[in-house]
C-alpha cells in the first residue's frame, strides 16, 4: 500500500521515499505525491531523482510511476519533485469544474454530466441536455461570485450510506468499497470525487468559458474553459478579438451579435438573389442544334452546385445534352445528356479533365467532376464540348459513335 502524500497534503510539491518495487520501467515507493490520474484529472508528472516519470498507474491501494531508464534499487532513499505548475492548474481547474457543473446544474436543472477532462491542454465538461449561452453565461457570473466569496473546500470520507450523501452529486455505481469520498465547496456543492483541489474557492482567481462544441452522439455539449492567470489572459485576448470584430463591422462591441446577425441576414438575402440570377442566367441558354440533339452549354462563376446539377438533370431530358461548367475556387463541371442520346458522359468527363488534374464520376448519362484552376474553366469546356459535337456529328452521319473513337 502506497501512501497518498497528495491526498494528506495536496501542495507538496517535493517528496522523499524508499523505493520498494521495481519491475522494468515502472516503480513502487512507500508513499508518493504523485497524483495517479482519476475522476477525469490527468495524472501527474515530473522527476524521481531527476528522471523523468512519464506515466503513472494505480491498482488497489498502490501506485506506480513509469520512470524509463532508471536505475534505482530496492530499499534506496529517492526525491520525488512533481510538475508543481501543472499540477496546481490542475487542482484549479477541478475546483473550477465543479463550481461551474454546480451553478449550471441549478440553473438548467435537467442537465447531467457524462465526462470531465481536466488536463493542462484541455478543462472541459461533457454535458447531456439543453443549454445555452445565456445559461453559461450566468453560470460563469455565478461562478465569480463563488470565487469572490472565497468558500472554503472541505474533503471528506463517509460509508455509503452516510446521510450527507443525500444532498451530494454521486454516481453510486461507480463508487469500490465501502468509503466515499466527499468534496464540499462551502454549502453550495458537494460532490463525490477522488480528484485533487485547491483550499479555497479564491485560489481560483478567474474561471471563463471559452468554447461550447456539439458532443454528439454521444452527449449533447462539450463546454471548455480557463482557469486562474490563463483564464485572465484568454479573456483578455478575446476582448481585443471582440473589439476588432466590431470595428470591422462598424458597430459598438455592445452591439456586435445585432450587428452580425443583420450581415448574416444580408448575406442570406443576397444568396437568394443570386440563385435567383443564376435560374435566370440557365433558363437564358439557347442550344445549339446538332442533328436531332439541342446541346446547352455554358460557364458561370462560383455558382451553386446544386443549382447547376438540377438545371442540367432540366435540359436533359429529351434529345438533349449539355456542358455546364462553374468557376469558383475550383473549377466545376457537369456533362449530361438525355437518355436517347448514345454518349459516355463520364468517360468524356475523366478525359477532359484529366489533362488538368481533375477527376470526374458519375452515370453513363450524368457526370460531375472538377479540376483544381478556374482560370482553366474557358479551356476545359471549349474542350468538353468540341468533343462532345464530334460524337454527336458523327452519330448524326452514321460514322463513329464512340469515344474512344475521338482523339
Ligand atoms: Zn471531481
Amino acid at each position: 500500500m502506497t501512501i497518498c502524500i497528495y491526498y494528506s497534503n495536496p501542495y507538496i510539491s517535493e517528496f522523499d521515499a524508499n523505493v520498494v518495487s521495481i519491475k522494468d520501467d515502472w516503480i513502487i515507493l512507500d508513499q508518493t505525491a504523485f497524483y495517479p490520474g482519476g475522476g477525469g484529472q490527468e495524472a501527474d508528472v515530473g522527476t524521481i531523482e531527476g528522471i523523468p516519470v512519464i506515466e503513472m498507474k494505480q491498482s488497489g491501494n498502490t501506485i506506480s510511476h513509469r520512470v524509463p531508464n532508471h536505475t534505482f534499487a530496492i530499499g534506496q532513499n529517492v526525491q520525488g519533485i512533481i510538475d508543481w505548475k501543472r499540477r496546481y492548474e490542475l487542482m484549479m481547474g477541478h475546483t473550477g469544474e465543479h463550481l461551474l457543473f454546480s451553478h449550471l446544474s441549478k440553473i438548467c436543472p435537467d442537465i447531467k454530466l457524462v465526462k470531465i477532462s481536466i488536463g493542462q491542454d484541455r478543462k472541459s465538461l461533457t454535458i447531456k441536455g439543453a443549454l445555452d449561452w445565456d445559461a453559461l453565461a450566468v453560470a460563469q457570473e455565478r461562478v465569480l461570485d463563488s470565487i469572490e466569496a472565497n468558500f472554503p473546500i472541505s474533503i471528506f470520507n463517509v460509508s455509503k450510506d452516510d446521510v450527507s450523501l443525500d444532498d451530494a452529486r454521486i454516481k453510486i455505481d461507480r463508487i469500490h468499497g465501502n468509503d466515499v469520498r466527499l468534496v464540499d465547496i462551502g454549502d453550495i456543492d458537494r460532490a463525490a470525487c477522488s480528484g485533487i483541489h485547491v483550499r479555497d474557492t479564491s485560489e481560483l482567481g478567474m474561471l471563463l468559458i471559452t468554447r461550447l462544441v456539439s458532443a454528439r452522439p454521444d452527449a449533447d455539449f462539450e463546454i471548455e474553459f480557463e482557469i486562474g492567470d490563463v483564464a485572465k489572459r484568454t479573456a483578455l485576448n478575446l476582448s481585443i478579438t471582440a473589439l476588432q470584430s466590431a470595428e470591422a463591422l462598424g458597430a459598438r462591441v455592445q452591439d456586435l451579435n445585432r450587428a452580425l446577425g443583420n450581415v448574416l441576414n444580408e448575406r442570406d438575402v443576397q444568396a437568394q438573389q443570386l440563385r435567383m440570377y443564376e435560374e435566370k442566367a440557365l433558363d437564358n441558354l439557347t442550344p445549339s442544334r446538332i442533328g436531332n440533339v439541342n446541346l446547352y452549354s455554358g460557364l458561370f462563376g462560383a455558382m451553386d452546385k446544386r443549382t447547376l446539377l438540377n438545371a442540367a438533370a432540366r435540359f436533359t431530358k429529351n434529345h438533349a445534352a449539355c456542358v455546364l461548367g462553374s468557376a469558383g475556387e475550383r473549377f466545376m463541371l457537369v456533362i449530361a445528356c438525355s437518355p436517347d442520346v448514345d454518349i459516355d458522359c463520364a468517360a468524356l468527363i475523366n478525359r477532359v479533365l484529366e489533362p488538368e488534374g481533375g477527376r470526374g464520376g458519375g452515370k453513363r448519362h450524368f457526370a460531375t467532376g472538377g479540376a483544381p484552376s478556374p482560370e482553366r474553366g474557358e479551356d476545359i469546356m471549349v474542350r468538353a464540348i468540341v468533343k462532345l459535337r464530334t460524337v454527336l456529328d458523327d452519330t448524326a452521319s452514321g460514322g463513329a459513335d464512340t469515344l474512344s473513337d475521338i482523339k
